[in-house]
């Protein structure tokens, strides 16, 4: 293979930044925009396909306070559903009032379990129906979105290149060396595929923002002492998913079949749709271009089920075609992965590099976004505070991942039953009302989230777990749930009055 010297920019950088994800992207964009020197390496093209899609109340939130608070009024525009249709009709997105939950019980019947859908009845006197919609936003001008990631995470490549950062896409970093500052060996892919460009570059800092997928080179992994942690993980689901054409309307089947309430919060394909079975579940993310982010994701350890066992589902998905995106499903054997440490001198982890939690409740994007106000914040710090907020910052990210990991893993066990699983994700949603308010009423991000600073709400977690290996039945779990929950929460959660229908918008957005 040929090596030759890459063309020279500038080979001082305050900031090297691994992965051009929106993580990556936004980072350098921001920090660029304050005066930083901005390396950012992405080792495939700028907007390749990716799976995150789905926004949510915190992490809209964050993008608000961002934008407010380095004027950058691209990321309020994006901070909403119909701003961002506004201010970037080109940027693809799909509308998100909500989280929607469908639990199709079924009977196993000699090839095919029947879906039973339409006919299951919840035996609980706590909700009457089988589904659960949590309501995000107050109204549709409130509404979060779904975000095309290639649209998104290029836009906020050509933002940040606009502003200065110096972003490369097909490069890689081959080798490194700690210190003040660091050494890189960067490497890009030509055109001729055995010809590649090199040259050295040194930063202050390394922001790893390498994602789910991310492989850093070895010497720099041995030198940070990076290790995988993914057995600490409770939650352990497998996934595959694509991008679809044609994919039926859930709110017109059940208009068809007489299911769909008058008293609906939102319209049910508005949503992050979660198609619940006892055997996994699958996400609809609707797309305004036509295309539906498709996903179907199990609780490892259990026989693989194919979801067109679901006589529903397959309906939604019978003329449905993959986009051009995705040839085929693209498939996740273990989704969690965990790597530590998040921190060495001034090597810094974004949280999604950190680890992958789950699909379910959508925490990643809201997570990498906080990820990203809080390193901005930092990096532009004066010294003398950098290093007590970085020491706070690992050790924050680190218990957040371990307390939304613990909240999801108790949704997977409740898979089985409607009501058993909105009994337990209430705590994740109590959790999730709790920061978006804190943050809204001006709390400070560096912080733990996810009710991390009351610790009665950790043990109410463990009592929890308590009850589920006990197999408390389902209105003794709701009883004895709802008074404990209360002091966490405003928002009315746990209400069996309500039939499954929350209509609590979080953080007060007017
Ligand atoms: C199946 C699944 C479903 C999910 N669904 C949701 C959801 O609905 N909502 C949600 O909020 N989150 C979801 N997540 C999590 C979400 O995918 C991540 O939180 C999000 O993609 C992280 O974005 P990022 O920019 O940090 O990293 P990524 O999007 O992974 O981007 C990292 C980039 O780094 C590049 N890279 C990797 N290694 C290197 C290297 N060594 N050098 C240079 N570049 C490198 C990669 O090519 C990539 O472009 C899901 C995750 C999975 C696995």
């Amino acid at each position: 293979m040929m090596r030759r010297k890459m063309p020279d920019s500038s080979t001082e950088y305050d900031v090297a930044i691994l992965g051009g994800g929106f993580s990556g992207g936004l980072l350098a964009w921001v920090l660029a925009a304050r005066g930083m020197r901005v390396l950012l390496v992405e080792r495939e093209r700028f907007g390749r396909f990716a799976i995150g899609e789905s926004s949510t109340p915190m992490a809209d939130l964050v993008l608000r306070q961002l934008g407010k608070k380095y004027e950058l009024p691209q990321l309020h525009a994006l901070s909403t559903y119909p701003s961002w249709k506004e201010a970037f009709p080109n940027l693809r997105c799909g509308k998100k009032r909500g989280f929607s939950y469908y639990h199709h019980g079924g009977v196993p019947s000699d090839h095919r379990i029947d879906d039973g859908f339409h006919e299951y009845k919840d035996q609980t006197t706590s909700p009457k129906r089988n589904s659960l919609l949590v309501t995000a936003s107050p109204s549709d001008t409130w509404a979060d979105t779904h975000w095309l990631r290639s649209d998104v995470d290029a836009f906020f490549i050509k933002q940040a290149t606009l502003v200065g950062a110096d972003c490369r896409e097909c490069t890689e970093v081959v080798s490194a060396e700690m210190g003040e500052p660091i050494r890189l060996t960067l490497c890009k892919r030509t055109s001729n595929d055995d010809e590649r460009a090199s040259q050295m570059v040194s930063s202050r800092w390394l922001i790893n923002a390498s994602g789910r997928f991310g492989v850093l080179p070895e010497n720099l992994a041995a030198s940070i002492g990076l290790r995988r942690v993914d057995q600490r993980l409770q939650t352990s689901t497998r996934s595959v998913f694509a991008h679809f054409r044609n994919v039926g309307s859930w709110t017109d089947e059940l208009r068809r079949t007489n299911q769909l309430g008058d008293d609906e919060p939102f319209d049910p394909d508005d949503a992050a749709q979660h198609h619940l079975t006892e055997d996994g579940w699958m996400w609809m993310l609707r797309l305004d271009h036509g295309v539906t982010s498709v996903g179907w994701t199990q609780p490892s350890g259990r026989d693989r089920v194919d979801w067109q066992r679901y006589a529903s589902l397959q309906c939604m998905m019978r003329d449905a075609k993959f986009d051009d995106a995705t040839p085929d499903w693209i498939r996740v054997d273990r989704v969690q992965r965990m790597q530590l440490p998040i921190r060495k001198q001034n090597y810094i982890a974004m949280p999604t590099a950190v680890a992958t939690i789950d699909p379910l409740h959508s925490t990643g994007i809201a997570h990498g976004l906080c990820g990203v106000a809080r390193l901005v914040d930092t990096l532009l710090s004066e010294p003398v505070r950098q290093q007590d907020l970085l020491a706070s910052y690992a050790e924050t990210v680190e218990r957040e991942l371990m307390r939304i990991d613990s909240l999801v893993a108790m949704c997977y066990r409740c898979l089985r039953s409607m009501s058993r699983f909105e009994a337990v994700s209430m705590l994740y949603f109590a959790a999730a009302i709790h920061s978006e308010e804190f943050l809204a009423s001006g709390g400070n991000m560096h912080s733990p989230l996810w009710l991390l600073g009351n610790a009665e709400f950790g043990h109410l977690i463990d009592a929890t777990n308590r009850q589920l290996d006990r197999n408390t039945a389902d209105t003794d779990l709701w009883n004895w749930l709802r008074p404990r929950l209360e002091p966490f929460q405003t928002a009315g959660l746990l209400d069996p009055a309500v039939g499954g229908r929350y209509r609590y918008t979080g953080e007060a957005k007017g």
